[in-house]
């Protein structure tokens, strides 16, 4: 049967192979990864040594040169693993693709070439502790300091604060008229003035090292800018966010799977001895069951669409982007909700994954753009009104 996505042979024969291999070393760990609240370093190393930090990067950089239609689907792979990992891997692909899709970053080509080779891994540093969720709106700016640029900004979270090589951040241009005038540049591993702030202690995603970071006096190079000052918001919302919603949404579908399987498992095995009957002998549970791969089911077409739909842009493409990112974070925090109930005891007192996946699920639902935004900017769109009002 064709993949949901799209995936043609190749990309099958990857999955079945470098991924297959690498998500056994997440999943191996994933338990421990959680529990110590710790980065998922042998999952990320695994996935480096398979040639999986370049998977999106250009053939001519060293990188295989996917598109997003196999992003989601090495994404949804190692969610069902282990969602940290998962994590960790879609902020550094998305990230990676605005390095890409730089036409100002200097050294552009050697970056890529070092990601192909999993020896950089990136990260994206938009939210600020001024601007909450509103990534779009950084109250960062860039100040003009001799041949470049300085800055100083709270970034309140940032997905591999401590583990990665660079991070692509957004602030204010040089006297911008409103913070919708952007630029983003990169912050490389070892600048002065950049510190970590604060711990990283989340409900879910435990491994992903979301820390706030602090910029004091930063300086930024003119080689250091990912885009034109001014022309942070393009970047920010025709590059970032169509990978970043492939990538959360292939994840949200990951733990999906995760908790139907778990699930299905659960209703098999265990049982009443004194009925003599198993728990999928009752209606209720194969009714929740059932809903909750109906529910992973459509959300998946929905992705699968979206993304034949940004292989052949049209006009509606940007619309299914939302929304696919919507249905998806909405479908996660249903399904793993119902595989709860489904397991009961089994499930609250963690003797199931069902546990973690329920938590992890519940990460991708604040991430901005929220599902609150993206309801807000389909039904404006919807509407005929701009994006942001
Ligand atoms: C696990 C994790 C990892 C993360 N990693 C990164 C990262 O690597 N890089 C990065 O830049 N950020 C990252 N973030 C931050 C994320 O993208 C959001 O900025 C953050 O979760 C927002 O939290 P907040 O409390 O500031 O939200 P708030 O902005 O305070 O929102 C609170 C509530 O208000 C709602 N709301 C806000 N504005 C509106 C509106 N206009 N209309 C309707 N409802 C609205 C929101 O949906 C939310 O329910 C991460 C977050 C998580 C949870």
């Amino acid at each position: 049967m064709a993949h949901v996505y799209g995936i043609d042979a190749a990309g099958e024969a990857l999955l079945a192979g470098p991924v297959a291999k690498a998500k056994a070393v997440a999943a191996a760990h994933a338990e421990d990864v959680d529990g110590k609240g710790r980065f998922p370093d042998e999952g990320m190393r695994a996935l480096a040594e398979q040639g999986l930090w370049g998977l999106c990067v250009e053939k001519a950089a060293g990188g295989l040169g996917a598109g997003p239609n196999l992003f989601a689907g090495v994404v949804e792979e190692l969610a069902t693993a282990c969602a940290s990992t998962a994590m960790v891997y879609v902020m550094h692909v998305t990230a990676g693709q605005m390095v890409a899709a730089s036409k100002t970053v200097a050294d552009r080509g050697a970056l890529l070439a070092e990601m192909a080779a999993g020896r950089h891994l990136t990260t994206l540093a938009f939210s600020e502790k001024g601007s909450r969720s509103h990534f779009w709106a950084p109250v960062s700016a860039l100040v003009e300091q001799g041949a470049g640029f300085s800055t100083s900004a709270q970034k309140s979270w940032v997905t591999s604060a401590a583990k990665a090589d660079s991070y692509v951040s957004s602030a204010q241009a040089p006297r911008a008229a409103s913070p919708l005038e952007s630029a983003l540049y990169l912050v490389r591993k070892g600048s002065r003035g950049v510190r970590i702030a604060g711990p990283w202690h989340g409900l879910g995603l435990r491994g992903n090292d979301s820390a706030p970071v602090s910029f004091e006096g930063l300086a930024v190079g003119k080689g250091d800018l990912l885009t034109e000052p001014g022309k942070g918001a393009d970047g920010m919302l025709q590059v970032v966010l169509p990978w970043f919603a492939v990538g959360t949404s292939s994840m949200a579908h990951g733990l999906c799977r995760a908790a139907v399987a778990a699930t299905a498992g659960h209703l098999g095995a265990a049982g009443f001895e004194h009925a003599g009957t198993k728990l999928r002998d009752l209606p209720t549970l194969r009714a929740r069951l059932a809903q909750m791969s109906i529910r992973t089911e459509a959300s998946r077409s929905l992705l699968g669409r979206t993304v034949a739909s940004m292989a052949a842009p049209t006009a509606e493409t940007p619309l299914l982007v939302l929304q696919a990112r919507a249905a998806a974070l909405e479908a996660a925090l249903e399904v793993t909700d119902l595989g709860m109930r489904a397991c009961g005891g089994a499930a609250f007192s963690r003797h199931l994954p069902l546990e973690r996946v329920f938590r992890d699920a519940r990460a991708g639902w604040i991430m901005a753009p929220t599902v609150d935004h993206l309801q807000e900017f389909v039904g404006r769109a919807l509407v005929g009104l701009p994006l942001f009002g």
